[in-house]
């Protein structure tokens, strides 16, 4: 190499370091405050199935003697949520610390990360809060989950919960209900013909349970695009945003 080649690379990395190009730059702004995206268990993200279920794929997993089944797209859409700059993904469950435990770190993202991985904070039964005693009413109606755990910024913190008003009274605007849900078939024409209160009432609902995560994923990039918002959370859709169909990419990773 000559001098003359040399002085000019040697006077490259001088300006690049100098000009800020080759590091971060020094005029950024404040951080923005960062964004909670967090995700019930129990019937928004897993379906329980029954325990005889032969667990042969990826989907489904086995914690204790029972048989879970992964919703569809929820690897897909964990990964995208938390790639966006400034949000942060956690799980809130009224499952036992360690079930919930299990089942995340099975849960795999698309790059192999597990759910347990990337999630900022896991919430458990122990950190339900107790607003009743009263033996009379629901589960749900004595133990609430208190948002301002993952962050006391309320106006910065949504979850999708299947459970209506699960969290505290003053956080009802926070949740994404995600209506009725119901028992996972793998193929509409295994719908049963006389169908219980759990099980799809037609087709349409059918298919309707099938995309509901990418139902969540609609009103959360509501939320995100409104990031610079005073309070993001208030743009959260009253209800689940009807989705039609799937982005194709994404329908590869989905079973039959
Ligand atoms: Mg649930």
């Amino acid at each position: 190499m000559t001098l003359g080649l040399r002085k000019l690379i040697l006077g490259l990395a001088f300006l690049s370091s100098a000009t800020g190009l080759s590091g971060s730059p020094s005029f950024a702004g404040p951080a923005p405050k960062p964004i909670d995206f967090v995700f019930d268990l129990d019937w928004t993200l897993f379906y329980v199935l029954p325990k005889d279920t032969l667990v042969d794929d990826r989907f489904t997993f086995r914690f204790d003697d029972e048989v879970y089944r992964l919703a569809d797209f929820v690897p897909e859409v964990l990964a995208d949520i938390e790639s966006w700059p400034g949000a942060r993904v956690s799980f809130f469950s009224g499952g036992t610390t360690e079930r919930n435990e299990a089942l995340l770190k099975m849960l795999r993202l698309p790059d192999g990360r597990s759910a347990w991985d990337i999630a900022y904070k896991v919430l458990n039964r122990p950190d339900l809060t107790k607003v009743s005693d009263n033996p009379a009413l629901k589960f749900s109606k004595q133990n609430k989950k208190d948002l301002s755990k993952i962050n006391p910024n309320l106006g910065h913190v949504v979850i999708a919960d299947d459970t209506e008003e699960f969290v505290m009274p003053n956080q009802i605007s926070n949740q994404l209900w995600l209506g009725a849900t119901y028992t996972f078939y793998s193929n509409e024409n295994d719908l049963p013909r006389i169908a219980t209160q759990y099980d799809p009432p037609s087709r349409a609902e059918w298919k309707k349970e099938r995309l509901k995560i990418l139902s969540v994923w609609e009103a959360f990039r509501q939320v995100y695009r409104n990031r610079d918002a005073a309070r993001p959370a208030d743009f959260l859709p009253a209800k689940l945003p009807e989705v039609s169909s799937p982005c194709p990419i994404w329908l590869r990773s989905v079973t039959p």
